[in-house]
């Protein structure tokens, strides 16, 4: 059984790093295994483990209806003109649907369903073991693993999960429109605080300048990126209900955000985001380990053991906590 599964694996990761339609398929079933937490997860994790680290994984964020959707499939276009393979993740964390089926709706994706360049997937998360932070970054290493030069992760909901999402990301970038509330007021201020590109988009309506005015002005008053030769996030316009024709904008986003990529490997700050991000991950996964043995221990003889010497006050509840936690 076991081995029959780690075949299947295999062949998995090797049919979605090879390209061609059959690596589309592939890479949506991975993408359901570790989504779903399957007994193979593990499995799938060690096969993957050794191709990860190419892509730039670049998170798109911003109020609803500012263009995040339209933003994201005009820059599909730019970076499949400049010829690299592309995976987009869609995730919604307020809705309990996953898969390819809700993608039409919601991602304007249809130019994109037939390019083998091209990976696309929604994912949902309410209700699932280890919510989004478990997820996301598990389907990014699918996408990694199969070749893509960049994965644009596009936030469907508004709230935790934006700063949740940047916290997964290389490259974040924060949308905003004029014309949406108070502009740079609508979107969180925690977010314009790890911003990395900052997009105004519909720069074909009236208030785009103020609203890029408004975002000069908030970073002429400093915050982190003052610092001495720190990364100062372009502020770009764009007009992404153009696609990626000439005077869109998007070619421009695609650049800066490949700048973003060069200087953040040029200052060793891609390095660090990784490592920092596979040591959240593995506490995060420590954690779970070590409350799902503390769950298995509930009502043993062992745990009985330590609550009889701590009601006989032969020994205190820290100490034996201290003991349960050494004998897991
Ligand atoms: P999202 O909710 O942030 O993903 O926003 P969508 O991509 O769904 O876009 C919301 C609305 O704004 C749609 O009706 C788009 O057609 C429109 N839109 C997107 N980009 C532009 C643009 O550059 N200019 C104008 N005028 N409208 C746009």
């Amino acid at each position: 059984m076991t081995s029959r599964r780690s075949v299947d694996v295999a062949e998995l990761v090797e049919q979605a790093r090879a390209g061609g339609p059959a690596s589309a398929r592939a890479v949506a079933r991975l993408i359901s295994l570790v989504e779903n937490s399957a007994p193979v997860l593990r499995e799938v994790a060690a096969a993957l483990a050794p191709h990860g680290g190419h892509a730039q994984v670049v998170g798109l964020t911003g109020s609803p209806g500012v263009g995040k959707s339209t933003t994201t499939s005009a820059l599909v276009s730019a970076l499949r003109a400049d010829g690299k393979r592309v995976g987009v993740l869609a995730v919604d964390p307020s809705s309990p649907f996953s898969g390819g089926a809700l993608l039409g709706d919601r991602v304007r994706m249809q130019d994109h369903a037939t390019d083998d360049g091209v990976f696309i997937r929604s994912m949902a998360s309410r209700g699932q073991l280890g919510g989004l932070s478990a997820a996301v970054p598990q389907a990014l290493r699918v996408l990694d693993a199969a070749g893509c030069d960049v994965v644009l992760v596009e936030t469907v909901g508004v709230g935790q999960a934006e700063v949740e999402i940047a916290s997964m990301a290389d490259t974040t970038v924060l949308v905003l429109a004029p014309g949406l509330g108070d502009g740079i007021q609508a979107a969180k201020a925690g977010i314009i605080e790890i911003a990395d590109v900052f997009v105004v988009n519909k720069a074909d309506r009236d208030g785009a300048d103020q609203v890029a005015r408004d975002l000069r002005y908030m970073q002429s008053l400093g915050g982190r990126h003052s610092e001495a030769g720190a990364w100062r996030p372009p502020i770009v316009k764009t007009s992404a209900a153009k696609g990626n024709s000439a005077d869109s904008g998007i070619d421009k986003l695609a650049a800066a955000i490949e700048k973003h990529r060069d200087w953040m490997t040029r200052h060793d700050v891609l390095a660090q985001r990784r490592r920092e991000r596979a040591a959240t991950e593995i506490e995060s996964i420590a954690l779970g380990l070590v409350r799902r043995r503390l769950a298995s221990v509930h009502g043993s003889a062992a745990l009985g053991s330590l609550a009889d010497r701590v009601v006989a006050g032969t020994t205190d509840p820290y100490t034996a906590a201290d003991e349960l936690v050494d004998s897991l």
